[in-house]
């Protein structure tokens, strides 16, 4: 290694220890706007090269300031989680290292892709016989997952579609939850299902599937059958009633996918693990590692309880692969890349390093900041928190209830702008039924109580300031 290199990997290095050490006193939210950035890195294709240690100097100079601050510990938005500056070392090193984990080309990688596999099964008390894939993120997790069930379901119809392909397939029936997450349609989609060819399962104010109606519209029908349930509703964080669903599933010979972005994770807490009571008797899950378990972007886990069906849906057939021995885990038959980066390599040290204690700590302190944050919020006047708060989820609405629905969604997108503009915590808005409500995820690591309390302080200002102004007009 010349030192001209060392000089570009320093560089990076002091901007990004510059930008972890600025991270708690900053804004949560960018500087800039979207366009405002995409003026300042506007410039023709550069015909003439540019000094490389220059190059990262003028990312972190001009980049610095588009940033929102995801890793902060006040940051609400979404549903994501706050890179593990563990994670982010070891990604760093994976990336020095150079290291094309498609197959066993690389044996630490494909090692440590192994072990962290297995580790995941285990904090999520899931069989541990069940095939793990190392995916970008819970979408492309629910797509492999879901190309598992249209195969293994379709074959016992006497139908190969990894084979064969879908023209002339029996029709495969979808159910799924009215409050499934987006991402599930977009995976539907990606199969060749298509995303409005789904029968829809009710829900009740949580957003659960309610089981009865399930059972109707399964008894309805016969032939090959899916059912994707969902643990953690992205407004609500509720959970499907597993039992009921894996045991309709059951009589009907459908597979049970479950949608666990972030939810799943519910199982490495002893304390919550109740909520996700017999999810482990579905077929199929999906889970994200950069959300609750804080694996720098981007990483899911699509795990299949057939590894017959998993291996089938994403298959790579090429010569020139080093060879394998019965047994072996073959990482590219798991997601749909061959050429990848080492997911595993983030996964396996924040898991080494929290081991299975410091992640269920972890898990069980945001959903207590979650329920003390509703709580505060509760008890001031025409503030109301719309959900049960069993996990980390938090919706709110603002403005009197005699007031027109349109009048809160203002007062609430209000609210949601007067706190991220203070830039003391991050919260976005979203839809929930025929609300508009502010979102709170608490699934950042370090966010404490405190954290907590200062964010519920700046949003009952907020609404103090807007409450104000709105009864003077
Ligand atoms: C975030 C989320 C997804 C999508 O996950 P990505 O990692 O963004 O692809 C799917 N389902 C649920 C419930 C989610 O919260």
């Amino acid at each position: 290694m010349t030192d001209y290199s060392a000089g570009v990997f320093k560089e990076a290095f002091q901007l990004a220890l510059k930008y972890q050490s600025e991270l708690p006193n900053r804004a949560c939210r960018p500087q800039t706007t979207y366009h405002e950035m995409r003026d300042l890195f506007s410039e023709p294709l550069p015909e003439a090269g540019f000094n490389d240690r220059e190059t990262i100097r003028l990312l972190g100079s001009v980049g610095d300031q588009g940033l929102m601050q995801m890793r902060h510990p006040r940051f609400f938005g979404w549903v994501l989680g706050a890179s593990h500056p563990v994670g982010i070392a070891a990604d760093w090193l994976a990336t020095a290292w150079g290291q094309n984990s498609a197959y066993h080309a690389s044996p630490t990688t494909a090692a440590l892709e192994e072990v962290a596999a297995s580790w995941i099964l285990e904090l999520l008390d899931l069989p541990r016989h069940a095939t793990v894939g190392f995916a970008t993120g819970a979408t492309v997790g629910n797509f492999v997952a879901l190309a598992a069930a249209r195969g293994a379901t379709l074959r016992k119809h006497n139908w190969d579609p990894d084979a064969d392909g879908l023209f002339g397939a029996p029709e495969v029936h979808v159910f799924i939850g009215d409050d499934a997450h987006t991402s599930v349609f977009s995976a539907l989609q990606y199969i060749g299902f298509g995303h409005d060819r789904v029968i829809r399962v009710e829900t009740d104010s949580q957003g659960r599937m309610k089981p009865d109606d399930l059972e109707r519209k399964v008894g309805d029908r016969s032939g090959p059958m899916i059912i994707i349930a969902q643990a953690g509703q992205i407004n609500t964080g509720a959970f499907d009633p597993f039992a009921e669903i894996a045991k309709i599933a059951e009589s009907a010979g459908a597979w049970l996918h479950v949608d666990g972005a972030f939810g799943l994770w519910a199982r490495a807490n002893p304390r919550l693990k109740a909520l996700t009571e017999a999810i482990e008797q579905a077929d199929s899950w999906v889970t994200d590692g950069h959300k609750w378990l804080q694996t720098p972007f981007d990483t899911g886990y699509v795990i299949v309880k057939d590894a017959d069906a998993h291996k089938r849906a994403m298959t790579t057939w090429a010569s020139f692969l080093p060879m394998h021995q019965e047994g072996d885990r073959i990482a590219s038959s798991l997601v749909p890349e061959l050429s990848r980066r080492a997911r595993g390599v983030a996964t396996w040290a924040i898991v080494k390093s929290l081991g299975r204690k410091g992640v269920a700590e972890m898990v069980g302190r945001h959903c207590e900041v979650a329920r003390r944050m509703a709580a505060r919020l509760a008890t001031e006047k025409d503030v109301h928190v719309l959900n049960e708060v069993v996990l980390n989820q938090v919706i709110v609405e603002f403005g009197a209830a005699d007031e027109s629905l349109e009048s809160r969604r203002e007062q609430t997108q209000a609210v949601i702008d007067t706190v991220v503009n203070s830039g003391t915590c991050f919260v976005g808005g979203a839809r929930w039924r025929d609300r508009w409500v502010m979102r709170i995820s608490v699934i950042s690591q370090n966010t404490s109580v405190e954290d907590g309390n200062i964010a519920v302080d700046a949003m009952i200002k907020a609404w103090r300031q807007v409450r104000g102004s709105s009864s003077v007009d």
